[in-house]
């Protein structure tokens, strides 16, 4: 099945705002094994929008629009589609009532006149009720063709592609998609796929897809197959592969698992208890910790001494280490990270201290340089790391191999 979109807009060709309808609608119906293979924008203007809508129906089986669904007068995308099939529109009963409830439930008393143009329909169209605003969403199948219009909002959009529009995509398609993540932190993407290489090049089904977040390479597994079963049975072995492969640096082979609620489970395992002390991280890697419900049994501080002071008052660092070495050095992650978890009495501790940028960095210290102390039932390692980037990617970059480094010592008492 190859699909692909249009979006309609003129606001998208001023660049007014950035088209993430595409991206988003892309990349959900990659993760389902269908290929996209043209996008187009049009802005709204019928003559234009007609051939763009011509053009898709001659090569894609899948056309799905987004934009134009609105009650006003530039909002033609409907119009235009069913003009393009041939289809008449009629005043949809259900679709009115759908809208009064709509304004009822957000305490809007009048219905405009011009929200009755949301409830004309096209002859023998599907409607994909919107439940977040008024315009419904429409498919219509012409030649074993599906022309979907969906509303341009985001909000709109993607929970009606959810609710929608995926399953009328998969009840379609005999086959089932059997897919896996398998997430790897602490090898950089170019490594990490240059690690897998000859199999991304030899799959066919499955598929190997990376991609890439700070910090971390995400693999998905695909496999097209008649049932889960056998799905699976392509999936799992190459899911071994890449485990046997990466070792430690694969955390977690599921979906939902973030690498925080990874390191959280391991900590609650282990019944140890954790703090941080960040200087230019600025309580990043606490704020992921606690991202995770019911955190609070075993992280019990995060600290932000970002000035010698705190970092002398609050940790206990010494003057005189802070005066031979510097803030940024070895030396005051290391006493950085001994005082958080002694003064917490914390099994686990991470201290970072380092030079985010774009000022402050010299030959000897550059940009980028940040230690990382991790402290685990005493025993302190601290490792010197070089980011490169913006200042937040430097920082973000921090955070997450703060956690893996935890992480990875943690294995050891598991
Ligand atoms: P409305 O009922 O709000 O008029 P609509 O279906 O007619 O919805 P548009 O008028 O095309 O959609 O766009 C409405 C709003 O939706 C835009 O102002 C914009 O904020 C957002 N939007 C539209 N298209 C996109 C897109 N491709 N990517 C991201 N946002 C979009
Ligand atoms: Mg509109």
């Amino acid at each position: 099945m190859t699909a692909e979109l249009i979006s309609v807009g003129t606001e998208l060709l001023l660049g007014n705002i950035v088209n993430t309808n595409a991206a988003y609608l892309s990349k959900k119906l990659a993760e389902i094994g269908v290929s996209v293979y043209y996008q187009t924008t049009v802005g709204d203007n019928k003559k234009r929008l007609k051939e763009a809508i011509s053009l898709a129906l001659s090569r894609s089986d899948v056309i799905i629009l987004s934009g134009g669904l609105g009650p006003t007068a530039d909002d033609l995308t409907k119009e235009t589609a069913a003009e393009v099939l041939g289809r008449k529109l009629y005043l949809d009963e259900r679709t009115m009532e759908q809208i009064r409830e709509y304004f009822a439930r957000i305490h809007r008393e009048n219905v405009t006149e011009n929200n009755w143009k949301q409830a004309m329909i096209p002859e023998s169209a599907i409607i994909l009720e919107n439940h977040n605003g008024t315009a419904p969403g429409i498919i219509m199948e012409e030649n074993k063709k599906s022309l979907i219009l969906l509303p341009g909002p985001p909000n709109e959009l993607e929970p009606m592609f959810e609710e929608s529009v995926l399953p009328y995509l998969q009840k379609n398609e005999k086959k089932v998609l059997y897919s896996r993540m398998v997430k790897i932190c602490g090898i950089g993407e170019s490594n990490a796929e240059t690690m897998v290489k000859d199999l991304m090049e030899q799959q066919v089904n499955p598929t190997i897809a990376p991609y890439a977040k700070t910090g971390e390479v995400h693999f998905r597994v695909t496999a097209m197959a008649d049932n889960k079963e056998a799905g699976k049975k392509l999936v799992l072995p190459v899911v071994e592969e890449l485990k046997e492969r990466f070792g430690a640096g694969v955390y977690t082979t599921k979906e939902q698992v973030t690498l925080e609620q990874k390191l959280v489970k391991m900590l609650k395992k282990l019944k140890f208890t954790m703090v941080t002390a960040e200087s230019c991280t600025g309580g990043m890697i606490a704020a992921r910790m606690i991202n995770v419900p019911g955190v609070s049994e075993v992280f019990h501080a995060g600290l932000v001494t970002y000035e010698n002071r705190a970092k002398k008052e609050i940790l206990g660092v010494s003057k005189k280490t802070l005066k031979k070495y510097g803030a940024v050095s070895r030396e005051t992650a290391e006493e950085m990270v001994i005082g958080a978890a002694e003064r917490c009495e914390a099994d686990v501790a991470v201290s970072v201290t380092g030079i985010a940028g774009p000022d402050g960095g010299t030959k000897e210290k550059p940009v980028g340089l940040v230690y990382i102390g991790c402290y685990v039932c005493g025993e302190v390692e601290v490792y010197e790391c070089h980011f490169t980037g913006t200042r937040e990617k430097i920082r973000e970059n921090t955070v997450v191999t703060s956690l893996n480094l935890i992480r990875l010592k943690l294995l050891e008492y598991m």
